[in-house]
Order: C-alpha cells, then structure tokens, then sequence
C-alpha cells in the first residue's frame, strides 16, 4: 500500500503520546518528580467498607466535607470504592510512579494509564 493512502494522525504534526500528554490530561497535572507535562497517570481506589473499617477517622472526614468525598467515591462492579490518591508521571518519571503505586495495600485496585501505546502500528504516521 502506498504512504499517499494513510490518514497521519493530526496530519503528521503531532504524535499520539503528545496529543495525550497535551488534552488527555487535566491543565494543571504536573509530573510528581519533576513538575513537566504528564503522560502517565496512576489512580489508586479503595473499596469504602474496607477504607472506613480501617480509617476511624475517614466517616469524620465524610460529615466535615460530604461534597468533597462524594466526588471521590466511584461506583464499581463489586459496590463502592474511594479514589485516594492520583498522581502523574512524565516519561521519565513513569517507572518511579509504577513502583510507587505497586506499594499501595494488595486490597486496593491501581489503575495505570500510559495513554497510546508508542508501538501500536495503527498509529503509524505521525512525525516525531
Ligand atoms: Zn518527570
């Protein structure tokens, strides 16, 4: 197949993992390392039973600020979980946020996003 046939994506004037690091995440998220413009970010949820059970303090924490917490509960398949902590990374800086969040407690669910994977070959096309 000939080259003049393939769409690059955003014409060839940006990369997919720049268009990510540029609208894939909020404005103000800054690299936990070294404050440049993230492409990682790691969200770290605990189940609200297991959370409240061992945090004495987190129902005192609900009644104080009721809207705040309310935001960071999240609605999963096996009932109701906290979102605790969300941190950002650079390229750079993504191996230390991955072991960073493999320390939280086994109970908790990590969820990592690298954004478009620089290997993926539909994305073939854009010029660094
Ligand atoms: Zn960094």
């Amino acid at each position: 197949m000939s080259d003049k046939h393939v769409r690059k994506f955003m014409g060839g004037n940006m990369t997919p993992q720049e268009a990510n690091a540029q609208w894939g995440m909020p404005p103000g998220a800054k690299c936990m390392a070294c404050g440049s413009r993230p492409t990682t970010v790691a969200r770290v949820f605990m189940p609200l039973d297991e959370l409240r059970r061992r945090d004495p303090k987190f129902d005192a924490l609900f009644a104080a600020n009721p809207a705040v917490v309310a935001q960071m509960i999240v609605q999963m398949t096996d009932g109701p979980y906290v979102r605790v902590v969300t941190q950002y990374a650079c390229p750079q800086h993504r191996r230390e946020l991955e072991k960073a969040a493999a320390r939280s407690p086994s109970w908790a669910i990590v969820e990592l996003n690298h954004g478009p994977d620089p290997a993926n070959r539909v994305a073939v096309g854009a010029v660094r």
